[in-house]
């Protein structure tokens, strides 16, 4: 393999944002992939936020924490999943990330005393952080998202990053418009305008993009394609049609149907090696045959705006699901439970006997709290397969100890501070943080190993003595009331090496079918095609139900 490749793709959006752009990114990666090319994939944020830590689920969609403990855009995931590499801290940067950086440096003289400007300075620091993350990941191609969409003042910059670029590498350099062709709802034609509208405006900032892919409802006929072509100024060939799909796995194969791929390689001057997507077809198409269902339900409290944050918040759970589901040939059907229902309403509890398995995900704050603990006595009561993520792990630690080990009133200190019984602690680092009112990703975040004990459900689905997961909490299981709580029956099966801090939780198999929660995020590491070992005996369990 030549060493020296070393290639750029850039994706922006036109027309409206949400059209599926990281999913875009990520698959053409993943083609790029199967033609023998070592591929890493980039977001950039225009937000002035330096990370995504900070900012509201229901807003943003879920923070996305990387091995390296980088709290990121949801994006990410995707690339992380479809691409099946670990990313880097060096894959994802914001506006604020960008300036806070060029400031250090010139406050630390590096720029020798010269005048730092906008322009070049900016669009330079973002160049050189691709260039990192290329080496980084040691990577052949690097493909880079800008987030929004074109003609926001606030990407501008971004834009300026790419025509320098392609300015002085133009062989090396593909620029891809991700449009969005609406049709009015009567079903008549796919409109074109508002992606001739787009293109005009990356013109403006001296751009044409190379490919344009087209998202629509429908697949693109030939007229659309041969209109977006000659208004946009490109070559027919250079319009993909990209079709709304069931599931996010099947746009690759969708992409390669235009012969993406070959397009793109040609335009950087690369020739295919290998050509390898058939695991992704056999994905795709059993995801569209496959009768097998099982039925899962998410008790959860960002809710906000309805389903669409729903699944944003929560995006790789969902995903992590799929993945374990599909390991046994069947598809999740996924359904929301608001935990305050439970707290309005008790007599609802019975409606969670009718899922095959439950998944109590993390969460912050007090919102919706007693409603989740109400579910998990109930699935404890009711052998319902239950898996807690995080807050999850801590809140069923919560239930065991006020219903089992007579601990009334015990809660989080992060709930209720006066608690009589502390059984969920704040981890003691993060008191200073906290009291210095620094919130910004100082939480513990990042992969931590794990030793695991044998004999129990955790080492049944891992079979090795020591994991390493992905974390992003403040809080901590309180060693004070470990052996109490042993004691009465629950089975600490994943702890710090160190045994500190307690990493898993679970019930023996004789008393609940799967009673599995953890204090990391095992959602943060599946993969299409390595379902996470806790969500397949999690479904494993259910689809016996
Ligand atoms: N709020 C809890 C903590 O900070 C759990 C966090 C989470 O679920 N990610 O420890």
């Amino acid at each position: 393999m030549p060493k020296d490749i070393k290639k750029y793709i850039f994706i922006v959006g036109g027309v409206m944002s949400g059209v599926g752009k990281g999913v875009a990114t990520a698959s053409i990666g993943r083609i790029l992939q199967s033609r023998g090319f070592e591929v890493t994939a980039l977001k950039i944020d225009p937000y002035v936020n330096v990370d995504a830590g900070t900012m509201n689920p229901t807003e943003h969609g879920e923070v996305f924490v990387l091995n390296d403990g980088t709290e990121c855009d949801q994006d990410m995931g995707n690339y992380e999943r479809l691409l099946d590499r670990d990313l880097t801290g060096e894959n994802y940067m914001t506006t604020g990330s960008i300036y806070l950086s060029v400031i250090n440096k010139e406050r630390n003289l590096e720029y020798g005393g010269k005048c730092v400007e906008v322009v070049p300075h900016i669009p330079l620091e973002v160049i050189s952080r691709i260039d990192k993350a290329l080496v980084k990941n040691k990577a052949e191609i690097a493909i880079t998202e800008i987030g929004g969409t074109v003609g926001e003042y606030q990407n501008i910059l971004f834009l300026e990053a790419i025509r320098m670029l392609k300015l002085k590498k133009s062989d090396d350099v593909v620029l891809v418009l991700v449009s969005h062709l609406p049709s009015l709802s009567d079903g008549s034609e796919l409109k074109t305008k508002p992606t001739q509208y787009a293109v005009r405006t990356l013109n403006s900032a001296g751009l044409q993009p190379d490919i344009i892919i087209a998202r629509a409802s429908v697949p693109l006929d030939k007229k659309r394609k041969n209109k977006i072509a000659f208004n946009c100024n490109i070559k027919e060939q250079d319009v993909i049609s990209a079709p709304d799909v069931n599931n996010i796995y099947e746009v690759p194969v969708n992409f390669e149907k235009d012969d993406l791929s070959l397009n793109i390689l040609e335009k950087l001057k690369l020739k295919p090696k290998t050509r390898d997507l058939k695991k992704w077809r056999q994905l795709a198409n059993l995801v569209n045959t496959t009768k097998k269902t099982v039925e899962i339900g998410i008790v959860g409290k960002y809710f906000g705006t309805g389903n669409f944050i729903l699944t944003d918040s929560y995006i790789s759970v969902i995903e992590a699901i799929k993945h374990a589901a599909y390991f046994y040939k069947a598809n999740p059907v996924i359904e929301w439970i608001d935990a305050e229902e439970f707290e309005k309403n008790p007599a609802k509890l019975k409606g969670l006997s009718k899922y095959r398995g439950i998944v109590i995900p993390g969460g912050f704050g007090s919102r919706g709290v007693e409603g989740k603990i109400s579910a998990i006595k109930y699935l404890r009561l009711n052998k319902i397969p239950f898996l807690g993520l995080c807050y999850g792990m801590q809140l069923a630690t919560i239930e065991y100890s006020r219903s089992v080990a007579g601990l009334k009133g015990a809660h989080t200190t992060e709930v209720n501070p006066e608690t009589p019984y502390p059984v969920i602690d704040i981890l003691p680092e993060q008191k200073k943080h906290l009291a210095d009112k620094n919130y910004g990703a100082t939480m513990r975040l990042g992969a931590y190993p794990a030793a695991i004990k044998k004999g129990t459900i955790a080492y049944s689905a891992y079979k090795e003595p020591l994991i390493s997961e992905r974390h992003r909490h403040r809080y901590e299981v309180n060693p004070e009331y470990i052996e109490k709580l042993e004691k009465k029956g629950l089975v600490f099966s994943g702890f710090s090496p160190n045994r500190r801090l307690m990493e898993i939780i679970e019930l023996p198999k004789e008393k609940h079918p799967f009673f599995v929660a953890s204090q990391f995020h095992p959602e943060l590491k599946s993969r299409p095609f390595k379902p996470h070992p806790l969500f397949r005996e999690f479904i494993n369990t259910a689809l016996k139900k």
